[in-house]
């Protein structure tokens, strides 16, 4: 499924990623890109436009992380977005179906798939859930549509409301009602009649029933091979009757996955399962995230990310230890490692890291315990020139009451920082000399 934006989107990050740099220009042609692929996918314009919108918001707001390339920055930017407006408020997957017997509506055009998803969705209720289910059709226009549902109840051992001939939509949804309450049903499925088109007789109907059975979950089922019209159904069925869920079927075609999308940022509904065959077991729960991913088609990019921000902290960490067992530790060093101990949770998990750590903690009379202390260090640090910062030996009394006071704190806190920087320098050094680096790689890993 969503293979055809996935190419397009694919292909526009491909480009991306193999950039070392992006300039805000590059992420303007990119997200033009991404907003034509959208389009060619199927996605309506205003919801088009919004996406685009939101993500060139966050990309420009957010500072690119040292460790990604802006290029991954952006793909991880519009995959989120993409999940932000694809699962919403709602659990797919999930339904109401507590307090029995609970009603279930299921609404849509004819053709769409509504009965074999009815009984789809019965299969699972009963074999996941453990619920005793009752199906009943309500499509009284077309009596091969009331057969076709019983026919599948036998199929997959779900009980469907005996057929009485002349009954109305109404009628049958009450009886189905009784019935379910009698027969110790938990959930009740009404599957309604379905037309080519919507129009005010259906609506109507579909009303009445609506205001007999007071369901649960109305769930509307939508071909998503139908593009624009599907996200036309969608909102006129949740004018008009109310839904609370969305059902996508045929999502095992090549379908264009914008309708999806649009669904979504259109009617503000969760899409809670999309339909991937006509066999009965060929139902799943929409999963945000993974549809998000094929969207892409870029794998797992949170994973990609996150990947490469390892190989690119573990690079570092080599170069880093080549100049700490020659005794070079000036205060860049120290600031990045006082942010690795905030990122790290604080002195308590930097010991746990570097075995020698503990001990020192202790000679540095509990200096940097807390993430306050260590970023007022930062603080101190930032506060140095780009020259002191590199080698701290020029601080005399005049520039470390600058640097305190660019700091807001006392030269005593800064002193406490260079006999910190001082201490650090010595312990690497010594690390360093231990088997060339040997206890320090141990410590880095
Ligand atoms: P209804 O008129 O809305 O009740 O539609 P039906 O349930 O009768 O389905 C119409 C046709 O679509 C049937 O041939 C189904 O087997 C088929 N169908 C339903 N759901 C899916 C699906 O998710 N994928 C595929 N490939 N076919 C489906």
């Amino acid at each position: 499924m969503f293979e055809n934006l996935s190419e397009r989107l694919g292909g526009v990050f491909d480009r991306l990623t193999k950039q070392g740099a992006l300039s805000e220009d590059d992420v303007r042609t990119a997200l033009r890109e991404v907003r034509v692929a959208l389009l060619e996918a199927d996605v309506s314009l205003p919801v088009a436009r919004q996406f685009i919108k939101a993500v060139e918001k966050k990309a420009t707001g957010a500072a690119v992380t040292k460790s990604v390339t802006p290029g991954q920055q952006v793909v991880k930017i519009v995959h989120d977005e993409l999940i932000a407006v694809l699962a919403g408020e709602g659990e797919p997957g999930s339904l109401r179906v507590d307090s029995p017997p609970a009603p279930i509506l299921m609404v849509g055009l004819q053709g769409g798939g509504k009965t074999t998803t009815t009984a789809k969705l019965a299969r699972r209720l009963k074999e996941r859930d453990g619920k005793k289910v009752l199906m009943a059709s309500l499509d009284v226009n077309r009596p091969a549509a009331m057969e076709q549902l019983a026919i599948l109840g036998t199929q997959i051992g779900v009980d469907t409301l005996p057929i009485v001939k002349g009954e109305d939509p109404v009628a049958i949804a009450k009886r189905a009602k009784t019935q379910a309450g009698l027969g110790g049903y938990d959930v009740y499925m009404l599957d309604t009649a379905g037309r080519l088109s919507i129009d005010e007789e259906l609506m109507a109907q579909v009303e009445a029933v609506r205001d007999v059975a007071n369901p649960r979950e109305t769930l509307l089922v939508v071909d998503g091979l139908t593009g624009q019209d599907a996200v036309h159904t969608a909102e006129n069925f949740d004018t008009r009757i109310g839904i609370t869920g969305v059902v996508l079927t045929r999502m095992d075609g090549d379908g264009r996955g914008g309708a999806a999308l649009s669904m979504r940022a259109v009617t503000g509904k969760p899409i809670k399962f999309v339909g991937l065959g006509e066999k009965m077991d060929a139902l799943e729960t929409f999963e945000p995230d993974r549809v998000a991913g094929r969207i892409l088609g870029m794998g797992d990019i949170v994973a990609l990310v996150e990947k490469a921000q390892q190989t690119l902290e573990a690079e570092q960490a080599e170069r880093m230890m080549k100049r700490f067992s020659k005794g070079q530790f000036n205060m860049n060093d120290l600031k990045m490692q006082l942010e690795q101990m905030i990122k790290m949770g604080g002195m308590e998990g930097m010991m746990q890291m570097l075995p020698g750590a503990a001990k020192m903690a202790k000679q540095m009379d509990g200096a940097g315990i807390d993430d306050k202390i260590l970023k007022q260090q930062i603080a101190l640090i930032n506060s140095m020139t780009k020259k002191e910062r590199a080698n701290p030996q020029l601080l005399q009394a005049s520039r470390k009451k600058r640097i305190a006071k660019g700091a807001g704190m006392e030269v005593s806190d800064l002193n406490k920082l260079l006999k910190m920087q001082r201490q650090m320098s010595d312990m690497m050094k010594k690390m360093g000399k231990m088997g060339k680096g040997g206890m320090l790689k141990q410590a880095m890993k």
